[in-house]
């Protein structure tokens, strides 16, 4: 589909790859105080004075992170910093910087890398992160993409996935299960175009969850939202893979128990009908469904009452003692033990 999209192709190899790099970097700026020297040497150089520096790094590679044909390629771009800045926040920590390193194959003209760097750049320059590197390189297949960001944190503020503690709450931002819901929604529209490809499908029920598929935000406002409430959250983890793998990851690392309420965990109302329409299980989809981005985290009790207003953060349920073990507690009030893989198969 990228030839449809493209009506000029330049062909990567007019370019060579400085040609390449200079033409996809040069607009480009430097923002952070942090960022000493940008692209253009040998290696960034960064100064952080007294503060910790986080560092994490991600890979996407076609055909098994990203489907070129739904996913445009621009948005490819901005969920690729997103994905990695979503790490940053996960440790409330400030995300600075970021290097972006391509593998790509001559099936790609210069235009559509324009268009992934166009989306890199976007989402650069609204969570105000400096792109200070990469590196470019052929592949004899698809497209791999691999982003590191780095961010700053005072000792103070770091948050571990390791500081639950029994009595806490167990807290998430924003709603569950969209992201994998809209991925559904495209799966199901590129069956249906490989038969029809005229059809044009009214997809307008759907955007909120195909959005959030293909083009998340990281929650660098939840971030400040804590910052302004004055709360510190015990543990933190970002929600990639699913809401029941990332509360095992909390409890593994924290040695605690939890109690997850079913009937709390957020869904937005798009999700809920498109879960009937497609006769699969919401809470099933929130608890595996993953790549939602939002912030799972502990609060203490004592830090309810600056929480408790607010629309952007839901309770869902609260920490254990280890022993208790961790478990779902159904709309029936039953206890299930909480499985990486949810208490029901997506196959059932
Ligand atoms: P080297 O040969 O030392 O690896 P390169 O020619 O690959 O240097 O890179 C030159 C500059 O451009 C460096 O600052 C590098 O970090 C940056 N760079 C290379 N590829 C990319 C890319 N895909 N995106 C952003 N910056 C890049
Ligand atoms: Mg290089």
């Amino acid at each position: 589909m990228i030839e449809d999209k493209n009506q000029q192709r330049t062909d990567l190899g007019n370019l060579g790859e400085f040609g390449l790099i200079e033409h996809l970097t040069k607009n480009f700026n430097i923002n952070q105080k942090s960022t000493i020297r940008g692209i253009g040497d040998d290696a960034a150089v960064l100064d952080f004075k007294d503060k910790q520096v986080v560092l994490t790094t991600d890979l996407l590679v076609e055909g098994v992170h990203f489907d070129l044909s739904y996913a445009p390629l621009k948005h490819l771009g901005y969920k690729s910093v997103m994905v990695n800045l979503s790490d940053v926040y996960a440790m409330n920590a400030k995300a600075t910087q970021i290097t972006v390193s391509i593998a790509v194959s001559n099936r790609f003209p210069l235009e559509a890398l324009e268009e992934l760097y166009e989306g890199i750049q976007t989402a650069a320059k609204i969570y105000g992160v400096d792109v200070v590197g990469g590196d470019t390189t052929s592949s004899s297949t698809g497209l791999l993409i691999s982003i590191t960001a780095l961010g700053e944190v005072t000792k103070n503020e770091v948050v571990y996935r390791k500081g639950a503690m029994p009595n806490d709450l167990l807290v998430v931002s924003g709603d569950l299960g969209g992201a994998y819901m809209g991925l559904q929604v495209l799966e199901r529209e590129k069956e249906v175009y490989k038969v029809n490809p005229t059809n044009q499908p009214d997809l307008s029920m759907y955007t909120y969850m195909i959005e959030r598929q293909l083009k998340p935000e990281a929650r660098k406002d939840i971030v400040k939202l804590l910052k302004d409430l004055d709360v510190k959250p015990t543990s933190l983890i970002d929600i990639s893979d699913g809401l029941s793998s990332e509360i095992l990851h909390i409890c593994k690392q924290s040695k605690v128990g939890c109690d997850l309420y079913e009937s709390k965990i957020p869904l937005d109302p798009q999700v809920i009908s498109a879960c009937e329409e497609f006769k699969i299980d919401s809470t099933t989809v929130a608890l595996n469904g993953g790549e939602d981005y939002e912030l799972l985290m502990t609060i203490s009790q004592k830090d309810y009452p600056k929480i408790k207003a607010n629309p952007n953060l839901t309770v869902i349920g609260f920490i254990t003692e280890e022993s208790a073990g961790k478990h779902l507690v159904t709309r029936a009030d039953t206890k299930i033990e909480l499985k990486a893989q949810g208490w029901k198969s997506f196959n059932d």
